[in-house]
């Protein structure tokens, strides 16, 4: 019975360290330069932003199911992706034009490959996928982080090593229809830890995978997703334009 406690208590403990360790760097990690260890600056929300996470609560967001609450956790200021929750969307619709800020970090899963490895996705409009994955060091193709998934890689990897905060920038500008014809493209541009790496891409579809989908002339919400990894995320706001 005593070997069964102890074996408990050794098991529960070696789990809690496996999931801190998840959050630390270790040395197998090759570090191209030392500023892709340094967080990327955060950056003030301008005053007529609308903030949609600042750290306190949910009160912005539900599941994506439009109807539930929002079960991902939040700690220090700080939400982050629970596997099997699912994916979280503002409440408010945005249409037109706006610039999203969000900072955001990957843990470190020096076990995973590919899409297997700090994937989440930040869908603008619920719509179109700006990836987020733990890309460090790699050259980047179309489902790399800072991609517009299956549609754009970003120009440069401008990627941080795993568990450093980073920060995207997204200037969107919604597609335009005449007599319910689409006469523009949305367009999408990425300033990733400061570095323009998507220049106004012009989207040619109307959804990306795993996306929401629905009336591209209408109005949709900005979506996190959980793609199995606790992605963190930190000062989400949005700024009309
Ligand atoms: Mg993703």
């Amino acid at each position: 019975m005593r070997c069964l406690s102890v074996a408990v208590v050794l098991c529960c403990s070696l789990a809690v360290a496996a999931d801190s360790d998840l959050w630390k760097l270790d040395d197998k990690l090759k570090i191209a330069k030392p500023e892709d260890t340094k967080d990327a600056e955060t950056v003030k929300a301008p005053k007529d932003a609308i903030i949609l996470f600042d750290g306190k609560d949910f009160s912005q967001w539900v599941k994506r199911n439009g109807k539930d609450e929002v079960k991902w956790s939040l700690k220090d200021g700080v939400m982050e992706g629970v596997k099997g929750h699912g994916d979280i969307m503002t409440k408010e619709k945005f249409g037109g034009s706006f610039k999203l800020h969000l900072e955001f970090r990957v843990p470190y899963e020096p076990g995973g490959k590919g899409q297997g490895r700090g994937n989440s996705g930040v869908y603008v409009q619920g719509r179109y996928e700006v990836q987020v994955l733990d890309s460090y060091g790699l050259v980047s193709g179309k489902n790399d982080c800072g991609a517009i998934y299956n549609v754009s890689a970003p120009k440069t990897n401008e990627c941080k090593a795993p568990t450093i905060w980073q920060s995207y920038d997204i200037d969107f500008t919604a597609p335009k229809f005449v007599d319910g014809k689409k006469t523009e493209p949305a367009k999408i541009t990425v300033h990733h830890n400061g570095v323009k790496i998507q220049d106004a891409v012009p989207i040619p579809v109307d959804n990306t995978t795993a996306g929401l989908g629905g009336d591209p002339s209408t109005p949709g919400p900005i979506l996190l997703q959980d793609h199995g990894h606790p992605v963190q995320f930190r000062n989400v706001w949005i700024l009309k334009q």
